[in-house]
Order: C-alpha cells, then structure tokens, then sequence
C-alpha cells in the first residue's frame, strides 16, 4: 500500500480499525449528540438574520438539496446495484460550497457570544446595532479558497473585519471575490498548513480577533454534523428508509478532513450500523488516508513520503490532516480511496453532461467512490457529497468542461 501511495497511484483503502457498531465509541468521545442539536438549534436563531442579508436563502436555513442522481448512475455506473443520489452542497448558498456548513457556524457561535456579552439581541431587527457592535471584531481564517469565501463572506456581512490568508494554490477567483466584498485577503507563498501557521500567530497578537482553525475547531466540525439531522426530512420526502437490507453509503471529498469527519460522526449518530462513509483524496495528497494508516494522525505530512502535495483540486492541497478529527475518523471512517486530477475532471464533465449539474473539480472526488470502494454490489442507497461550484464564474466553468470533454475522448 505505501509503495502505491508514494507512486501516486489510485488506492482502496479498507479501514479494519473502524468500529461496526460505533454507539459505544461515539459515547466515550468529548462531544455528543447533544451538541449537534446544540448547534442546529443555534443555526435555527440565527434564520431571520440570514434570511435578511442573502435572501436567496429563502428561510434562513442553509441547506443543500439531495436528488436522485438517474441518470449518471445509467450511463456511467452500469451493473450497479444500489441507488445513486446527490447531496448537492456544491449549490449551498451564501459560501457556494460545503464551507457554508461548518463555516457561517462557526462565524454565527462566535457572534452569538460577543452579542451576549454586549447585551445585543440576536435579530433581524438589530442588524445596526449589531454591526455597530461586531465592527471592533475580526475573524481570521486560513483558507485554500473555499472556508475563505465562507467565513470572509458570512463575517462581513454580519459587520466584522474580516482577514482570509490564502495559500498560493488559491484560485484568482476567489480572491477576487473576496476582495469585492471587502475582506481584507492576505497571500502567502506556501501551501495550506504555512497559511494556518500565519494566520494563527497573526492572530494571537490581537485580543479582539479570533482565528477559525481548519485544522482544531470543534464548531466547524459540529456545524457540518448537523447535515445528519437534516437529511432525515429530506429522506421522508423521497421515500427513502435505511435498515438492515438498505443501507446508506457516503463518499466525501477529504482535505483536512472537518467537513467529511463531521459529517460522517453526525451520521454515525443518526444511522450507526447502518451507515459507511468513505473518503476520497487526491493521489498527491492522501494525508488522512495516511495518517490513520501510520496512526501518525496529524503529525503526518505527506511531503515526508516524497507525496509533493501538488493537485488542481484545491479544496483537497492539505499536505496534513487535522489532528483533531484524523483520531476519530480511526474508528468511524470505513474506507480511503484516491483519485487522479485528470479524472476529477472527467467526472465534473460526465456530471454536467448526464444531470445538468456544474460542479468545481475537487466537488468531483465522491463521484467514483461506488466503484472504486468495491460498492457497485451494495444494495441501498450511495449518495455522492457534491461539495463546491455554484460559484465558479462561467468562463473558468467552460474551460475545465471542456478540459474534461477532451481527456475523456483521448482514454
Ligand atoms: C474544503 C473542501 C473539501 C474538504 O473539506 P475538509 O474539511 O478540508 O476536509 C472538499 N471539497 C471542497 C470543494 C472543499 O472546499
């Protein structure tokens, strides 16, 4: 297995260590169900704000449809068993990807608690007195582009300063856009775990400004958890019931691993026994799968394998997982699987093409998880984490569309 991993070549790896029954090991663990209904509840609070800044958010909740994914499954996923769905956090509002979830929560629980201590109440009705409020306030974040948008986004409308410090992989765009909004966006000449670094200490030198950390943040991870709950509306609706016989599959895209790890303990909670999540890194940086393997955790680094880190997929450039979730994910991730650049774009052209849906190319490394986990005989339901896009400007799109379009005709 390290022999492929160093030659970047695409692996499988089954996690033995995962527990099949994890209600005992998620009951020992520090933060609990509870907590996660502790956070939808406090996302609940919040509504009618949300729902005055970014009125595309209709009710104030920001939440990602999940579709049947038809189509893709019949011409690309011939033979296969189970039935294919879409989570499509790729079209979450206000952040346009999965950040939207542990992001904007993480950004709302420090808001509440500065506008508590200030006696402010959280409503629609104050937004003055609120912004009045948070404007002596800065969020900082570290950021490969897409937790930039989320936490610069959500944090400027509120009425704080905000600072993004983006590793050079980056997209312009998403600078751009950041910038637009009137965040202040800090550039560093180094990967992921470098800007993390920055941004920590830059923090720490002011006590009004508090720093999201990717890499050790509790609320990030609950706020992605609370996925879980939700799903259980959307299921009713389509008719969907997981037992014994159907059971649920999940493939997450993994960078430091915050959103898959929170989503996969959220679902642990609610399905147990009857729910696997896999996930899914690139070939030049498979830090989690690595650091659960070597049981190094967050102390691994990939570039000491002579893994160089350099993927076109950047919301999944993370040379190490995060040290707080990567122990977890021991026990309640079932599998690691990787995937090629070129593929990722490939799929981003067979999505567009079979559903009509845009994604951004590291929103794509979920697609082929039924085939690459050994799934495709599973009966029940697989649901692919479409986890970025709505916001990749049109021509950026068309380009990479047509990138996939080509290197599917040459193989
Ligand atoms: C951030 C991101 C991921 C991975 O989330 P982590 O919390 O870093 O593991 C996956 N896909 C996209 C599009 C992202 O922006």
């Amino acid at each position: 297995m390290m022999q492929k991993l160093r030659n970047k070549i695409p692996v499988y790896y089954e996690n033995r260590e995962a527990m099949e029954n994890p209600a005992k090991y998620l009951e020992g663990l520090s933060i609990h169900l509870s907590d996660i209904i502790e956070a939808k509840e406090r996302m609940t609070r919040f509504s009618g704000i949300i729902r005055t800044l970014f009125a595309e958010t209709s009710d104030g909740i920001i939440e990602s449809p999940l579709v049947s994914a038809f189509n893709l499954q019949k011409q690309y996923f011939v033979g296969m068993k189970g039935k294919l769905y879409l989570k499509l956090d790729s079209h979450l509002a206000v952040a346009g990807s999965i950040k939207a979830r542990g992001g904007i929560y993480e950004v709302l629980k420090v808001t509440e608690s500065i506008l508590n201590e200030h006696s402010v109440k959280i409503s629609e009705d104050h937004l003055g007195e609120i912004r009045s409020c948070l404007k002596d306030y800065t969020l900082s974040v570290a950021s490969t582009g897409n937790l930039g948008l989320s936490i610069g986004i959500m944090s400027k409308a509120l009425g704080f300063n905000a600072i993004v410090h983006m590793s050079k992989e980056a997209k312009q765009w998403k600078k751009d856009r950041l910038i637009r909004k009137g965040v202040q966006v800090i550039e560093h000449d180094g990967d992921f775990t470098f800007a993390a670094k920055m941004g920590r200490e830059q923090a720490l030198k002011n006590s009004h400004e508090h720093f999201v950390d990717d890499e050790n943040s509790k609320d990030l991870f609950l706020g992605y958890a609370v996925a879980a709950l939700r799903i259980k509306e959307q299921f009713e609706s389509l008719d969907i019931h997981i037992t014994d016989n159907q059971k649920l599959y999940l493939y997450l895209p993994c960078g430091v691993g915050g959103s898959p790890g929170g989503i996969t303990f959220g679902f642990k909670h609610i399905f147990g026994e009857n729910v696997k999540c896999y996930f899914a890194e690139p070939t030049n940086c498979p830090s989690m799968l690595m650091g659960v393997m070597t049981k190094k955790f967050g102390s691994l680094n990939v570039n000491d394998y002579g893994i160089d880190n350099k993927t076109r997929l950047d919301g999944l450039a993370v040379a190490s997982p995060s040290n707080f979730v990567a122990p977890m994910m021991e026990k309640l991730c079932d599998g690691f699987y990787t995937v090629e650049d070129d593929d990722m774009y490939r799929y981003l052209y067979y999505l567009k093409k079979s559903e009509n849906i845009k994604i951004e190319p590291s929103a794509a490394a979920g697609i082929p998880g039924v085939k690459h986990t050994g799934n495709m005989d599973k009966e029940g339901y697989h649901i692919i984490w479409t986890t970025g896009g709505l916001f990749v400007p049109d021509d950026i799109y068309d380009r990479m569309y047509r990138e996939g379009e080509c290197l599917c005709h040459q193989k």
